[in-house]
């Protein structure tokens, strides 16, 4: 039966990591499933008032989402159980004026986000996604999502022949190596890459009012579906599992907890380059949120005292060629459970109380658990854990699921591990 359930939550998480190219996406895709199941939308603008019990969302930006459910009881009481991800990935973003022209060929210029790992970016399919900003007849702003869902760009390697010592040392430039080729340049002819996203919206929507493309944020996505990989099914194969995994498994979670029940989830941008925009976790939008749910100061930081949050963010598995950077004894396997994140400088925001319930809640549903430590002679990530924490001030573990090739174009889980997880998240929200 377990089996069965996990096939199932696996190909549903597929479909999610695939729907959702760009935290905009990612965000539209969460709202499609908090809707069908009965959460209602929150708009910032508007006047809340003393909201009954129900389940509700909201949106900031439209790349970050708080979902939660309010019970009858005192909120000070109960405080929230909150889950926390982040719904942006490393990748190239188009530059405000990209048009190059080289040696007949129309690129792209673009700029690497966040901690990309820059060389699994050659040599693949390559399609374009994001948010437009666009005038309409009436002279307003509006914007929009586009995705061209095509292979439509891709950023060829340099032959061996013309870098015999590529294998061993070759580095890239970012400026000069990765604009991607997007087409053959033909006599006489521009091109202007708002023209190019203004017909791309036509052809998707027909009747769109739209006069010209005024700005955007468009990055670019690697076309190849997510798998299920391995002789016998052990490994799931995507792009963006970091972070859009968690985001799935707290939203499922969320979905299947007990909404009589204080429960949230928080989805965060920004999260791959620090986390400092109106949207990210080190912006004001949780903690605004928050206050709008409370009474008053007082009900406020009781609230906040109440809480705990489990900080959902990928973790490194001990890769079998390279387990030497790993501690010996914090290497967490694929498909041998969450892994705690515990760092004493204080990356992650872990503790012995926090670490303590979610071993539990582990230990509770039969899930193995893990634990990570950075090796003492490297240094270590961090996670939006350690901000909502100090922000915050809610008691907060760091965990997460283990992945190889982290910040890849793909990155590599366990097919076991992520349903595990969102056992014990769906037992966290029901606790
Ligand atoms: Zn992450």
């Amino acid at each position: 039966m377990t089996n069965q359930h996990q096939h199932k939550f696996n190909d549903d998480l597929l479909e999610f990591l695939d729907k959702s190219p760009t935290p905009f996406h990612a965000v539209s895709t969460m709202i499609e499933q908090l809707e069908k199941n009965g959460f209602q939308a929150l708009n910032e603008r508007d006047v809340w008032g003393e909201l009954p019990a129900a389940c509700y969302y909201v949106t900031r930006n439209d790349s970050s989402i708080i979902a939660f459910t309010l019970p009858d009881s005192d909120l000070a009481e109960s405080g929230f159980n909150m889950v926390g991800a982040h719904t942006d990935s490393p990748c190239l973003k188009v530059k405000p004026q990209p048009e190059q022209n080289t040696e007949s060929l129309f690129q792209l210029g673009v700029e690497v986000y966040g901690g990309a790992l820059l060389n699994p970016w050659f040599d693949r399919d390559l399609s374009l996604a994001g948010r437009v900003t666009y005038l309409d007849s009436q002279q307003q702003l509006q914007h929009t999502r586009v995705d061209f869902k095509k292979a439509v760009a891709t950023i060829p390697s340099l032959a061996i022949h013309l870098d015999r010592d590529a294998n061993k040392n070759r580095t890239i430039n970012a400026q000069t190596h990765l604009p991607p080729l997007v087409l053959q340049v033909k006599e006489g002819a521009s091109y202007d890459f708002r023209t190019i996203l203004q017909e791309q919206l036509i052809a998707d929507s027909p009747m769109l009012d739209i006069v010209s493309v005024v700005d955007y944020e468009i990055s670019l996505y690697d076309t190849q579906k997510p798998a299920i990989v391995g002789l016998n099914d052990d490994f799931i194969s995507s792009a963006r599992l970091d972070n859009l995994l968690s985001c799935y498994i707290g939203l499922t979670a969320l979905i299947n907890g007990d909404n009589t029940r204080a429960n949230l989830l928080v989805c965060s941008d920004h999260e791959e380059v620090g986390s400092v925009s109106t949207s990210g976790a080190q912006g004001s939008f949780l903690e605004s949120v928050l206050v709008r749910l409370s009474l008053n100061n007082q009900h406020y930081h009781r609230m906040l005292q109440s809480s705990m949050m489990i900080s959902a963010d990928n973790a490194h598995a001990i890769h079998p060629n390279y387990a030497e950077k790993h501690d010996e004894q914090h290497g967490p396997k694929l498909n041998h459970g969450p892994v705690i994140k515990t760092n004493a400088n204080q990356r992650y925001a872990s503790n012995s109380v926090t670490s303590s319930v979610f071993r539990q809640l582990c230990i509770r549903d039969n899930v193995p658990v893990q634990d990570f430590v950075v090796r003492t002679d490297m240094g270590c990530g961090s996670t939006i854990g350690p901000i909502i924490a100090s922000t915050l001030g809610v008691k907060t573990v760091d965990i997460g699921v283990p992945t190889l090739a982290m910040h890849s174009i793909r990155e590599l889980a366990g097919s076991q591990d992520a349903y595990m997880l969102n056992t014990v998240l769906t037992q966290f929200y029901k606790k």
